[in-house]
């Protein structure tokens, strides 16, 4: 069989850890046998982006730019007790922070639904994407604690020197106080992203504030939505046949427990932290989770929902065994093969991640999975792989479909 060539490289972001092995198995019995695969590849391993400087990040973000796809592994993002585990010169900032910096991106989340695996929420039959506003709000506060009776104002000064004050409160006694912000640029892309997301994935996108009490900070991203929506997307929706649709942010929850999935639901800052968590758990599991930032300009970068698995790690180098589940990072490769395919026009990748997709949702549905999903599963004996057997089974699937 002859392998399937591909035009352009992919940026590869390799990683840490757990998933920095299953990284390699996926490489060497997943791909490399079916696909001449080309990569731009980058080490953010947190050895290498010690030994750089974190420049290798950075490097990996530019190439992103340049060739419009990457894949990326799970990354340790460090705190004191990695300065002590891998001696570093300094803590370095998380590589996905500063990717979506240098990006400017949306980050879009879903679930992988496999038969067996039942989400809680028993009418979701399919998989709710979560675009989360990446920038600003309660993430870049300032905030002081009131020690007693005064005034607190907002204060904006103009470049000329003029002011413009609001109080916030009078106080008589003790209490906190909080600014936050945001920028329409940022607000501009954010709406654009998902807009693009949408026709992308062909499905309807929902937004919701609570701009009836945030009459300002929430309406103006109510407004800068529905301008734009109005000026460059209303007529390339009607003609994909999906809505736009927004909503209070009490009505969406509601009407989200209700719905059946299949949709784009964009939210703020806060409440894409807090909802994302909320639909991965009621969906089964974060190795379930795929996940791709999506840039104003269309650079997409996939990856996988979850961190590196440290404790399978530590586990994996005493020798132990492991069952890892390795579904969300092999769809990273897919979700990033796939576009790929779609931009050089080589519908021969695409259709490939298709298959490998099918494949790893056939074998689970098959009774073979990792211990993560055995222990939530609906079908009755799952035979329980470790980390490489489970990627040999997808092997064997998927040589049965090629
Ligand atoms: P984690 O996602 O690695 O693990 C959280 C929990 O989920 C653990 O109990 C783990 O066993 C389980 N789990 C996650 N993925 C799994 C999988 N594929 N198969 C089976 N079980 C799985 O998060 P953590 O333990 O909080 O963090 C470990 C490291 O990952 C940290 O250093 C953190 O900085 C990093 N991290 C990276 C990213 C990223 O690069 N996108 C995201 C989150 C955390």
């Amino acid at each position: 069989m002859s392998k399937i060539m591909m035009k352009t490289p992919l940026v590869e972001m390799d990683g840490d850890e757990m998933t920095r092995i299953l990284w390699k198995m996926i490489k060497d019995e997943l791909l490399l046998p079916f696909i001449d695969l080309k990569t731009e590849y980058y080490d953010l391993g947190l050895e290498y982006r010690n030994e750089t400087n974190d420049q290798v990040t950075i490097d990996s973000a530019e190439a992103t730019k340049k060739y419009g796809v990457a894949v990326k592994c799970a990354t340790i993002t460090p705190n004191a007790a990695r300065m002590r585990e891998y001696d570093l010169k300094e803590m370095w900032k998380s590589p996905n922070g500063t990717i979506r910096a240098i990006l400017d991106g949306t980050v879009f989340r879903a679930p992988i639904i496999v038969k067996g695996i039942e989400p809680c929420v028993k009418n979701w039959k399919k998989p709710i994407t979560i675009a989360r506003h990446a920038y600003g709000d309660v993430y870049k506060n300032t905030e002081m604690i009131v020690p007693g009776p005064g005034k607190v104002e907002l204060v904006y000064t103009a470049e000329d020197g003029s002011e413009t004050r609001e109080v916030v409160h009078n106080f008589t006694g003790t209490g906190v106080v909080q600014g936050q912000h945001n920028l329409n640029n940022s607000i501009e892309s954010f709406a654009k992203a998902c807009f693009n997301y949408a026709l992308d994935t062909k499905q309807d996108l929902w937004f919701a504030t609570k701009d009836t009490i945030s009459k300002k900070y929430d309406h103006t991203f109510k407004d800068i939505f529905q301008e734009i929506y109005e000026e460059s997307y209303k007529d390339k929706f009607a003609e994909a046949g999906i809505t736009y649709f927004y909503t209070l942010i009490d009505d969406a929850v509601a009407r989200v427990m209700k719905s059946e999935g299949g949709y784009i639901w964009a939210c703020k800052n806060y409440d894409g932290d807090v909802m994302s968590d909320m639909v991965s758990s009621a969906f089964g599991s974060l190795a379930m989770m795929t996940s791709v930032l999506v840039s104003p300009q269309g650079v997409y970068e996939y990856e996988a929902a979850h961190g590196t698995v440290q404790r399978h790690y530590y586990k994996h180098l005493k020798g132990e065994e492991t069952s890892t589940n390795s579904v969300a990072t092999i769809f990273a490769w897919t979700g990033a093969l796939r576009k790929r395919g779609e931009l050089d026009g080589t519908p021969e990748l695409c259709d490939f991640a298709d298959k490998l997709e099918q494949a790893c949702i056939k074998t689970i549905e098959d009774g073979k999975m990792t211990k993560d999903l055995a222990l939530i599963t609906s079908i009755p004996n799952p035979v329980v792989l470790n980390s490489e057997e489970f990627i040999k089974a997808i092997r064997t699937r998927l040589e049965g479909m090629l």
